[in-house]
Order: C-alpha cells, then structure tokens, then sequence
C-alpha cells in the first residue's frame, strides 16, 4: 500500500503510479496496457486489483484487531501529467478511481462529503496509527522510489527551521545557521520528519550522520535518542521510526 489517509470517517488508500504514455485499464483482463510513443506496447500489473486487494488486507486488519469497520475507499493516482487514460468501453466508471493526481483532492473532498458518519474516535484514530506503523506498514521509501534515482540527489543536511538554509552546522551542541545566526537544539527533528517522508520509513545511526552530514557517531546516537522517536533493535542496530502523528494528523 501506498499511502494510507486514515480519518475519523473514513480510510483511503492512494495507490500511486507514475507511468507515462497511453495508459489503457483493461477492464477486461485486468491488466495495465501501456503504449508508448513509438508504439509499443507493455504491460503492467493492474493497479485497481492492486488497490482492491489492500482494500481486503485492510479489512482483515480491522476486523481481526476488532476495530469499528470504518468505511474503507481506495483510488489510482497517475502523477505523469502526460500520460493519457483509456479504459474498455462501457467501464467508464473505472475512472472515479483512477485519476490524473491534481483531480485527488477533489476526489477526497467527494469521498468526505459522502462518508460523514464518525466511526473511530480520536482516541481509536490514535490507536489504530500506533498499530499500523508497530505493523511496520506505513508508506515505505515513497517519495524516493517514485521521483528520485538515488538519495545522492537530495542534499544533505539539516536546513534551518528559520531561514530554510542547508546546511546548518553543530556548534556549542546546536544547530547553527550560517545564513541567518540562528541556534536551534532540535532542527534534526524536522530534518528526521523529511527523511522518514521522503527517503524510508526507518534509519539507523549512519544513515543519520549521512543525511544529517554528521561526522561523530556519539552525537548523531544522542541526537536520535533526544527525539524519542520509536525505536527498534539495540545499540548498533538500532533503527528509529517514524512518530505516530508523521502521517498527517497532529496526534502527540
Ligand atoms: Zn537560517
């Protein structure tokens, strides 16, 4: 699974593709035909069955945890703006959930104004966030896999949390902006929130230093272990995890 927006109302689980040229939705066979620009064609895995069968998974989850069944939707998101979308005639309906991504939010809000009964409180929300990431089944490595080569194509370092510079440097066991002066005890915290977004869904003391462009392997272990972040493992092993709130709500 992708992506998991998970609301008092309502869960949805946003498949994401980034195929390009004409895609077409064999409704048929399911299966994903992709024809490019010189014509020929290739084929995929179909990514509604995909998205149906997280949708059963997801099901399952609820009901072996004896969670209240909250409504669970699930959509196709294309984030190729170029890419053209076909289906079989008559299965037009298919694309209610398979979309172009700037059409998401407008899908969302639908979904929203349909499913307005509140299922979970936000204690079970709460709860239910704790359970998945304990699953380790939060997105995993989702920006990196779809829009990035390798993590060198982002640029190391803690930017600043005033200013935005990267990168900020260790001094007096802080974080100093050259740009602006600033001193910050925590700007690891938000650089940590960023990778877990953009890189994978858990990190270990030399992938931080590498990251962070830390050079000493005892502050970059105090500084992971000052953001009380789950963790899992011991001492070299130690991977840290995302918070419970990363993905979207404010739940401390
Ligand atoms: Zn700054």
């Amino acid at each position: 699974m992708d992506t998991l927006l998970l609301s008092s109302n309502l869960a949805i689980i946003i498949e994401v593709k980034n195929i390009a040229g004409t895609l077409f939705f064999d409704q048929l066979f399911h299966q994903l035909i992709r024809t490019n620009k010189e014509g020929k064609e290739e084929g995929f895995p179909d990514p509604i069955t995909q998205a149906r069968l997280h949708q059963f998974q997801l099901k399952g989850f609820f009901e072996k945890h004896r969670l209240p069944q909250v409504p669970i939707e699930y959509v196709v998101v294309i984030c190729n703006k170029n890419s053209i979308l076909k289906t079989n005639p008559g299965h037009r309906r298919i694309f209610e959930k398979v979309f172009k991504a700037p059409h998401l939010l407008n899908r969302i809000q639908h979904l929203e104004t349909i499913y307005q009964k509140e299922v979970l409180s936000s204690k079970e929300l709460l709860k239910i966030s704790k359970m998945l990431i304990k699953k380790n089944t939060p997105p995993k490595k989702l920006f990196m896999d779809r829009y990035l080569l390798s993590k060198n194509q982002l640029r190391s370092g803690i930017h600043c949390p005033s200013c935005f510079f990267i990168p900020m440097y260790r001094v007096k066991r802080q974080w100093h902006c050259p740009a602006c002066n600033i001193y910050s005890k925590d700007a690891n915290m938000q650089g940590l929130r960023d990778y877990f977004l953009l890189i994978d869904s858990k990190i270990n003391n030399k992938q931080f230093r590498q990251f962070a462009d830390l050079s000493s392997r005892d502050v970059a272990s105090r500084l992971l272990a000052s953001t009380n972040f789950p963790s899992s493992g011991t001492t070299k092993g130690r991977f840290y995890h995302p918070p419970v709130d990363l993905y979207g709500r404010d739940n401390k």
